[in-house]
């Protein structure tokens, strides 16, 4: 039940029906794909982001954009491979329109479709989630990032470690030093 295979199996019976998405509020949307999980489903670190951005869309993966290049670097930096050390995910599978963020309806819509399936098959030890719209959508809470940036909290049993979205540090370059050193500790204590 808990093979390699068997996980990559779950989540792909979990997506199948959803490409192409007709069934939420995103739908009649312009995006152009539904954007899946990607990386290890046997990670012990899962990544969630908020919605994907216009080279997500375009591309059908996450972060693969500009804030996604900064991720993988800092990733690289850790020595974290994204295909084989860490799962990652968003939030909301559809690109909403212009970039806007999502909704709290639309995040909680998507929470129930799949976030909460995709935790329940990849188990992961840790879950270190990118901004505010990911934090707020698993705590269903209003949340000041910058207060709880780095600190270990619990969501359903399972270690979450908020940090900032990639796409903030791009603009606010000095909060680096702090969003490298979350995503060092959420990989560390995912190897614990
Ligand atoms: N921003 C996100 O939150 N997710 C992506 O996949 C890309 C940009």
């Amino acid at each position: 039940m808990n093979t390699k295979k068997s996980k990559a199996v779950l989540l792909k019976q979990l997506y199948a029906p959803y490409i192409p998405c007709l069934s939420c509020p995103l739908a009649l949307n312009t995006h152009h794909n539904f954007v899946c999980g990607y990386g290890n489903p046997n990670a012990s670190l899962m990544l969630i982001g908020e919605a994907p951005g216009e080279q997500e869309d375009k591309k059908g993966l996450p972060f693969v954009g500009k804030s996604g290049q900064l991720l993988s670097k800092a990733l690289e930096c850790l020595g974290i491979d994204r295909e084989k050390n860490v799962f990652i995910t968003n939030s909301v599978k559809c690109r909403p329109q212009n970039n806007r963020k999502p909704t709290a309806e639309e995040s909680t819509l998507y929470k129930h479709l799949f976030l909460l399936k995709e935790i329940e098959i990849i188990k992961p030890r840790v879950i270190c989630t990118l901004g505010s719209t990911a934090l707020e959508s698993l705590l269903e809470k209003q949340v000041k990032i910058t207060t709880v940036r780095g600190k270990q909290l619990n969501f359903d049993g399972i270690m979450l470690i908020p940090t900032y979205h990639p796409a903030y540090i791009l603009r606010n370059p000095k909060e680096f030093s702090h969003w490298f050193s979350d995503l060092e500790k959420a990989y560390n204590l995912s190897k614990l």
